[in-house]
């Protein structure tokens, strides 16, 4: 265990030192992989024998390099959600349509860290093609949560919150399209961060909805977030989405000097329905900054009530069209009996899907057709960027915002998977972060009488993940949690 509880940092000056080898590490990793999937199935894949491979090259790579040769990700092992692309891996996107899938590129994000020296362990579990609040709609079962077997870790990124909670994995790679990493991140007591649309290529992360998707990670400290953002940041030229801005050093943000800052606390975050002690937790944390110099000032985002509304339009809308290339010709799963082409594509998607994808699909293409357009995805956007406005007039005023990540705690295992509406409603507070493209970043603050680890979430300024970074890292240090569930 000791190990595989040290920061990304820590191991990166034990390789350099070559106090330890990658093939250690990467075993150990294994090891802890080994004694607990059989009770979270945070994995859909384990790469283990390539993995063991890449570790051996990299030992004796390590024995010819000098100290200031070595790359900051050299020879340590990652896990990354099965939603991204990592070549010649199998990605499933937990479906059964792409069960059998293997990428045939690296993601951009993938290049970035394997040209660091990155070497990858797996593919974590999600819900499947990343919709999702519990890691209950994939294919492939449910990730249990780390802190209590019986209840979700979250999603969609569920399998890569709970692998970094339990440590079968350093850190992980995760989506995040309405919440995907920030809500998981909550469920499970570890650091989730949404970089700002656009700060990370989606080259190579699969399509749910373009305008809303993006990548980061999910880590168990503040500043393993920062080094990995450091490296997987970026313009690409392969995603046209990707922002043509100069990526600073996030680690050098994490100084500690959160006095002088202006924190706003959103009052439409903190109404009826949300959890009590989520709510005092979050407010501790509050009070902890104004202690040490952050003024903290209440704040209103009056359109937060539509936000849930309005990504229910807009992301199955893209997702009805970015899912239209799963037919059945183009992939691996077909059905195998039909009668002409029509016939083999409905059954192939018919059959293909899972529920929750399959009412995503319904809806957008109902909402996108001719006669409705207007009504809904035209209304949605003029939403979209009512709520957008919202949070510039407030980041007139403040420099970050802080909310609660979710209204309450880990739920059970099945209590909302028969009401949809009711799963929709737990992504409450992430959803209008990606709506507006701005960052977001889940630190863990304090646990509810449960046990269950709450989370805070700080909302920055576009392209300003250095604020919230600073303040997530200081608050993580002051507040000393203990954060690693008995397993
Ligand atoms: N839970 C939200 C959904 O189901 C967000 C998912 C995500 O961020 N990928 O769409």
């Amino acid at each position: 265990m000791e190990l595989v509880n040290k920061s990304l940092r820590e191991l990166h000056t034990l390789i350099k030192r070559k106090e330890l080898k990658p093939s250690e590490l990467v075993e150990a990793v294994l090891k802890r992989i080994e004694e607990t999937e059989s009770k979270l199935n945070a994995y859909i894949t384990v790469t283990d024998e390539k993995a063991r491979r890449k570790a051996k090259i990299a030992d004796e790579e390590l024995t010819k390099l000098s100290e200031d040769e070595i790359p900051e990700l050299f020879g340590i092992p990652l896990s990354i959600k099965d939603n991204i692309n990592v070549e010649n891996v199998r990605m499933t996107c937990a479906s059964k349509i792409l069960e059998n899938f293997v990428s045939p590129y690296d993601a951009t994000v993938i290049k970035r860290l394997r040209e660091k020296g990155a070497i990858f362990v797996g593919k974590n579990n999600l819900d499947e093609f990343a919709m999702g609040s519990s890691t209950e709609t994939s294919y492939f079962g449910p990730t249990k949560n780390p802190w209590d077997l019986e209840r979700v870790p979250g999603g969609s990124s569920g399998g890569s919150a709970a692998a970094v909670s339990a440590r079968s994995a350093l850190a992980s790679l995760g989506s995040d399209t309405g919440g995907s990493i920030r809500q998981p991140a909550a469920f499970c007591g570890v650091v989730g961060l949404k970089p700002t649309y656009g700060r990370v290529s989606r080259y190579g992360l699969t399509a749910f909805a373009s305008s809303l998707d993006q990548i980061g990670p999910i880590t168990k400290t503040v500043e393993d977030a920062a080094y990995l953002l450091n490296v997987i940041s970026g313009q690409d030229s392969k995603d046209a989405t990707s922002a043509k801005i100069p990526v600073p050093n996030f680690l050098e943000a994490l100084n500690g000097e959160v006095k002088g800052l202006k924190a706003g606390l959103p009052k439409e975050y903190f109404v009826e329905g949300v959890d009590p002690e989520v709510k005092e937790n979050v407010l501790k944390v509050a009070e902890l900054l104004e202690k040490n110099g952050v003024s903290v000032e209440e704040v209103s985002l009056p359109n937060t009530k539509y936000a849930v509304e309005t990504y229910y339009i807009i992301a199955p809308a893209e997702a009805s069209s970015n899912l239209g290339r799963y037919d059945g010709v183009r992939y691996t799963y077909r059905a195998e009996n039909y009668r002409d082409l029509i016939d083999m594509y409905c059954k192939t998607r018919a059959e293909g899907f899972g529920d929750e994808v399959k009412r995503r699909i319904m809806i957008g293409t109902y909402t996108l057709s001719a006669g409705y357009y207007d009504a809904y995805y035209l209304k949605a956007q003029k939403v979209r960027t009512l709520i957008y406005q919202g949070f510039q007039n407030a980041f007139e005023k403040v420099d970050f915002l802080i909310t609660p990540v979710t209204p309450e705690t880990a739920f059970k295992i099945g209590e909302k998977t028969d009401d949809p509406i009711k799963m929709y409603l737990s992504d409450i507070f992430t959803i209008a972060v990606n709506l507006a493209g701005l960052p977001g970043i889940s630190v863990p603050c304090g646990f509810d009488s449960k046990g269950l680890p709450v989370g805070v979430q700080f909302i920055g300024r576009a392209f300003d993940e250095e604020t919230i970074l600073k303040v997530a890292d200081f608050v993580e240090k002051e507040l000393k949690l203990n954060t690693v569930p008995e397993l």
